[in-house]
């Protein structure tokens, strides 16, 4: 029995993840993964958007060290892939960055709720503060609404990430959730059950088991991903992962290779 692929990695060149390719691809060998894919946090049309993230003429850089994890262990099956922001009107910073190497799956994040406030950022605390947390969370879930319905992306990245620091609304957040998911549906997007959230504050799967339930219902597809930023976090919590999915009703999941999914079976 083999685990899921891993789907979502990352490499030294976002300046706040450990180890290179070649690393994380000996580990996941070590685990008896028999697939990966790198999805490192892609580049901003401006260099200097924010400095969590590979710059655009790091991009060939990136592309090579995959691949020299591809020749350093050709018995595992390593994809090409990013970790994409969405901001309303990137579309076409999008596309161009898509056409510009053979990915073979794009993972489209939201972040960012404004051009300034990466939601997810343990500096911008003070910003949850002053604000009201459903009325973060309606502006969250309508850039990722958006962001599904782009058809930009294979898959939607730890799709509640609002809920990191336990900042979660007391109002049902239910319709939000639906609209996302109807969008992603009609896209033919996936979402993937990232275990990062285990390791952060809201200590829990991006995404909740309740948000997985209604996403089975509304017949979306999945993948699974570490968010890995260190060798030692590939597969982490994958035992969990695989839980939660079966007990939200899935059966299969989604692979990727150029752009275009098969299905497998859940071990
Ligand atoms: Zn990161
Ligand atoms: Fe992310
Ligand atoms: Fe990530
Ligand atoms: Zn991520």
């Amino acid at each position: 029995m083999s685990l899921m692929p891993d789907y979502h990695m990352h490499t030294p060149l976002c300046r706040h993840a450990a180890g290179e390719p070649i690393e994380y691809a000996a580990r996941a060998v070590e685990l008896g993964l028999v697939e990966i894919g790198f999805s490192d946090h892609s580049p901003m049309p401006r260099d200097d958007f924010d400095d969590w993230r590979m710059r655009y003429s790091q991009l060939s850089e990136y592309v090579e060290k995959v691949e020299a994890a591809r020749r350093a262990f050709p018995q595992l099956t390593i994809r090409l892939a990013l970790e994409v922001d969405y901001l309303p009107g990137g579309e076409e910073w999008i596309r161009h960055l898509a056409s510009l190497h053979p990915w073979d799956y794009l993972i489209g994040s939201v972040h960012y709720v404004s051009d300034t406030w990466d939601v997810d950022s343990p500096f911008k605390l003070s910003e949850w503060k002053k604000r009201d947390p459903f009325e973060v969370w309606s502006l969250y879930f309508e850039r990722l609404t958006s962001a599904a319905a782009s058809g930009l992306f294979e898959i939607i990245g730890h799709a509640d990430l609002p809920k990191k620091f336990n900042y979660v609304p007391k109002e049902d957040c239910t319709p939000l959730f639906r609209k996302f998911l109807e969008a992603a549906k009609k896209a033919d997007c996936a979402i993937e059950l990232n275990t990062a959230g285990l390791r952060k504050d809201c200590r829990e799967i991006y995404p909740s088991s309740r948000f997985l339930e209604l996403a089975f219902a509304a017949g979306v597809p999945i993948t699974f991903g570490s968010d890995a930023h260190a060798p030692g976090e590939v597969g982490v919590d994958f035992d969990k992962s695989l839980a939660a999915a079966k007990a939200a009703g899935y059966r299969k999941f989604r692979k990727f290779a150029g752009r275009k999914w098969t299905e497998a079976s859940l071990p």
